[in-house]
């Protein structure tokens, strides 16, 4: 991949990610780092040459073996809502690696990335596209994210990118007492619904946020 690539031309310029921004920000966003990181993040790199110019529209896309890339809304939303009230997380668990990019945007956000995806293409797929962007603060993690990553808990933050029908036991365990998790949750095939889980020393405490659409959380590897 060249240079050239990375930058982007025509349907993939700077000035077609700028109009996505611009929708963002419409949509709600204000968060100035995650939009910052969003419009210097080339997403078209993350997706298929025939694709990638459809890269900057506000949607999801398929990435290969019946997965998809979160839609540019979702993922800026998600991120929002994990680093509200910080500056920053020191290491943040994501389940559901997918093509790599909510990874990017989180890597570019917080201090380390723990990273589990169940199918192994994909992963390398991931791996290949943060390498090209210089990102060096994610460890990558071929596994079933339903046992979250025990070997580096607890977590600051875990942002969940497939939606379970009820959140992972491990996952309540791996969150730091302070910590914040983001998850879908609901039953396959319909709308599922956003919810913040904060931990506290007491318990945990959920809100409920948009509802949304995910691919579903699956057991065991491929
Ligand atoms: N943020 C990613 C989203 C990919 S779709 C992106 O933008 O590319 C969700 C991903 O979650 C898929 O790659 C799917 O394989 C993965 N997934 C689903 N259940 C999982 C599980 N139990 N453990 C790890 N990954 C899982």
């Amino acid at each position: 991949m060249t240079l050239r690539h990375l930058q982007g031309s025509g349907m993939t310029s700077q000035r077609t990610r700028n109009r996505l921004i611009t929708r963002l920000t419409e949509q709600g966003i204000v968060d100035e780092r995650i939009l910052e990181v969003m419009r210097t993040t080339p997403r078209h790199i993350f997706v298929d040459e025939a694709l990638a110019s459809r890269a900057y529209e506000d949607t999801a896309l398929p990435i290969g073996y019946n997965q998809t890339i979160s839609q540019p809304y979702t993922v800026a939303r998600m991120t929002e809502l994990l680093l509200e009230n910080t500056e920053t997380l020191d290491k943040v668990l994501e389940i559901g690696t997918g093509c790599g990019y909510q990874t990017a945007i989180l890597a570019q956000l917080v201090g380390e990335v723990y990273s589990v995806e169940r199918i192994l293409p994909l992963q390398k797929k991931a791996k290949v596209h943060t390498e090209l962007l210089k990102l060096k603060n994610i460890r990558y993690s071929y596994s079933d994210g339903s046992w979250g990553w025990e070997e580096y808990a607890p977590f600051n933050g875990i942002l969940v990118a497939a939606a379970p029908n009820e959140v992972p036991e491990a996952l309540l365990q791996q969150l730091a007492v302070g910590g914040v998790m983001l998850i879908p949750v609901g039953e396959q095939g319909g709308m599922q619904t956003l919810q913040r889980i904060t931990r506290s020393e007491n318990g945990f405490y959920v809100e409920e946020f948009d509802p949304v659409i995910f691919v579903p959380f699956l057991a065991g590897k491929e």
